[in-house]
């Protein structure tokens, strides 16, 4: 079976930056994948040898009712389907309660997790990562998705041994 990758995060930490960039190089959208529901976009992705399936979260735009439950529902279902959880965090911004709150539905589940922390381009990654060990997961990752840096390590780390 082909993996499947989710990207979980709060808003405007890089998620679907990072969806384009692993899923450009493809006819990316899935669009009859077995099982598959709608409000979570699906991108096949090839790198450096790897084939999965990756999962954007959080393409809601904004007008329904209960946006944040709605979120929260569509994140969770995403963590369901997936083999491997990249957790993503904004090393600009720092951690946030809204971070918090995610951890804890991940800490719930037993999916293979990886903390991201994105956007550490032009900044010192050690200074930007630093508060997000107190989420208290192991494999942190830092990355620049709009440009790429730590994009190919972090994948082949994920998919290792899947
Ligand atoms: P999402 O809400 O989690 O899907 O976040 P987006 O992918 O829409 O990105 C939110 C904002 O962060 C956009 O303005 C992106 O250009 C910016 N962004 C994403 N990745 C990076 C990065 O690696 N470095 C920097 N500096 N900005 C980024
Ligand atoms: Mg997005």
């Amino acid at each position: 079976m082909i993996p499947v990758i989710a990207l979980v995060g709060r808003p405007n930490v890089g998620k679907s930056t990072l969806f384009n960039r692993l899923t450009r190089t493809r006819d990316a959208l899935v669009a009859d994948f077995p099982g598959l529901t709608r409000d979570r976009k699906y991108g096949k992705a090839l790198l450096d040898d790897h084939e999965f399936i990756v999962i954007d979260t959080g393409g809601i735009d904004g007008t329904e009712e209960g946006v944040e439950t709605k979120m929260a529902e569509q994140s969770l279902a995403a963590i369901e389907e997936a083999d491997v959880v990249l957790f993503m965090v904004d090393g600009r911004a720092g951690l946030t309660p809204a971070d918090q709150d995610i951890a804890q539905h991940i800490r719930t589940r037993e999916k293979t997790t990886f903390l991201v922390v994105n956007k550490v381009d032009g900044i010192d990654p050690d200074t930007a990562t630093a508060d997000f060990w107190q989420l208290g997961m192991d494999n942190m990752f830092q990355i620049a998705a709009a440009h790429g840096r730590g994009v190919s390590g972090l994948i082949n780390r994920a998919l290792t041994p899947l």
